[in-house]
């Protein structure tokens, strides 16, 4: 087993439960696990020796809600300025060009992207599969994280209420229920491994309320405990959403779940906005858990999650970057300087601290995920899951009076080292397994192609309020 010492770091920021620092320490890891943090480790011996002078550790993030496949369809002019229901059906005309290699590429950069902004365990909900595409989308994803060596968290998403059957995408990216689940049950028991390092968990995830059938939601929960894991579905991300629901099925979104078995300890949905303070009891009651995706909701204008009522009654909170169309980055970083600046804004300047962030983006996200055994924390027994940032970059200096918040309050984007399950992945902050200039130049063609395919065109900007008065 290969061993690793990391030695001498200017701070260890640990995020246990007593949220202990350990300033000038070094940290010992066999394996995948941590077997020692202290001072003075006499472990000089170790199969590798880092030097961490200077530097500042902290446990790697994880981020709880992406889609990857949406790196290709960043910064699209025409689905800038768009609330959800119209940013979707501008953009599902672009991804029903979606071709298995693109879903490897656009993985590959997301989650380089991701490993580079300190996030250690990536999950990915993945939900478009076009008619006509053959090949098996969903295991490119997993090909490429376990090219990168990020630890994943896979869903098998679906659509199946397409436009002609009262939903909202085109009949051109829906399947059967009966597709979708034998493929959910395919890829299960091809690549779930529930041990306590495992590099891939599987869960199972029908798109969201608008999108899949009730019938599909009510067999996909069936399915998912028949395997004893986990389910994530889109929820309560905007009001029109919740009208859908009402007018479609004469119930909220959370009275939807309820009927259809998808609430519980093992359920975690994304966005959570528009729950009322009832629905947000019951759901702490049940142990549920809720993505919050700061970036993609003021992009949307879908509206703030009401993280202290969340928090308050016990509703398990973790951060996620949402899809890269809606964020358009992949940074977990820069996603935990803007959730902290936007509960300051909305909730008052003592109503959720940097370091706050910092747990719901760690031990928080572990929660959300059931996996807070193995990460969310740097302790003895858990993963070497880390990243670390050089104290001595020019952003830090005349900062260093709080090394927990530093990154955070600075807003860095990213990392010099990011260490996932005791093995470096990124180094002086470039991707350690992957040539990046080579894979940026593959990933825009591919992106040009899907975009040029669905002839979306830069004229179909919408104009602005302002535009009228900046002449
Ligand atoms: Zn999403």
């Amino acid at each position: 087993m290969k061993t690793m010492l990391i030695k001498n770091a200017r701070n260890i920021i640990t995020m246990d439960r007593e949220r202990r620092q350990y300033p000038g320490a070094s940290m010992y890891i066999e394996g995948q696990e941590i077997k020692a943090i202290g001072s003075n480790l006499p472990y000089e011996t170790a199969d590798t020796v880092i030097d961490a002078r200077d530097k500042i550790i902290f446990p790697g993030l994880i981020n709880t809600h992406h889609h990857l496949y949406q790196t290709f369809t960043r910064n699209i002019p025409a689905a800038q300025d768009c609330e959800l229901f119209d940013w979707l059906l501008t953009l599902y005309d672009i991804w029903k060009h979606l071709r298995p290699e693109d879903v490897y590429v656009s993985a590959m950069v997301g989650l380089g992207e991701l490993l580079k902004s300190g996030c250690t365990t990536a999950s990915d909900h993945f939900y478009v599969f076009p008619n006509g595409v053959s090949g098996e989308l969903i295991d490119e994803e997993i090909r490429a994280a376990s090219e990168l060596g990020i630890r994943f968290f896979p869903t098998r998403g679906s659509m199946s209420l397409g436009r002609s059957k009262g939903g909202l995408p085109p009949d051109e990216v829906v399947q059967t229920d009966e597709a979708i689940l034998r493929d959910t049950r395919r890829v299960i028991e091809t690549y779930h491994d529930s041990s306590k390092f495992s590099m891939v968990r599987v869960g199972v995830a029908p798109c969201s309320p608008f999108s899949v059938s009730r019938d599909l939601l009510r067999e996909s929960a069936a399915l998912a405990r028949s395997y004893q894991v986990r389910m994530h579905t889109h929820l309560a991300e905007t009001k029109d959403e919740e009208d859908f629901c009402v007018e479609t099925y004469g119930m909220r979104p959370l009275q939807l779940m309820e009927e259809t078995n998808w609430i519980g300890n093992d359920v975690w949905y994304a966005h959570g906005i528009w729950f009322n303070d009832e629905e947000i009891i019951k759901m702490g009651n049940c142990g549920c858990g809720v993505a919050h995706c700061p970036s993609s909701n003021m992009k949307l204008s879908s509206g703030t999650f009401p993280i202290l009522k969340m928090l308050e009654n016990g509703v398990k909170v973790g951060l996620g970057v949402d899809g890269s169309a809606s964020n358009d980055a992949s940074s977990m970083l820069l996603e935990l300087k803007v959730m902290n600046l936007l509960h300051k804004l909305q909730h008052g300047s003592t109503a959720l601290s940097a370091e706050d962030c910092l747990y719901v983006a760690t031990r928080g996200s572990a929660k959300v995920l059931g996996w807070e055994d193995s990460i969310g924390s740097l302790e003895v027994g858990k993963a070497a899951d880390l990243f670390m940032i050089d104290s001595k970059r020019l952003e830090f200096a005349g900062a260093l009076f709080d090394d927990a918040s530093l990154p955070i309050i600075t807003g860095t984007a990213q990392v010099d080292m990011t260490i996932v399950g005791g093995k470096v992945v990124v180094k002086d902050g470039r991707l350690v397994n992957v040539e990046e200039e080579r894979l940026a130049e593959s990933a825009q063609l591919a992106a040009n192609r899907m975009v040029e395919l669905a002839n979306v065109h830069s004229s179909k900007k919408k104009k602005s309020t302002a535009s009228r008065f900046l002449k």
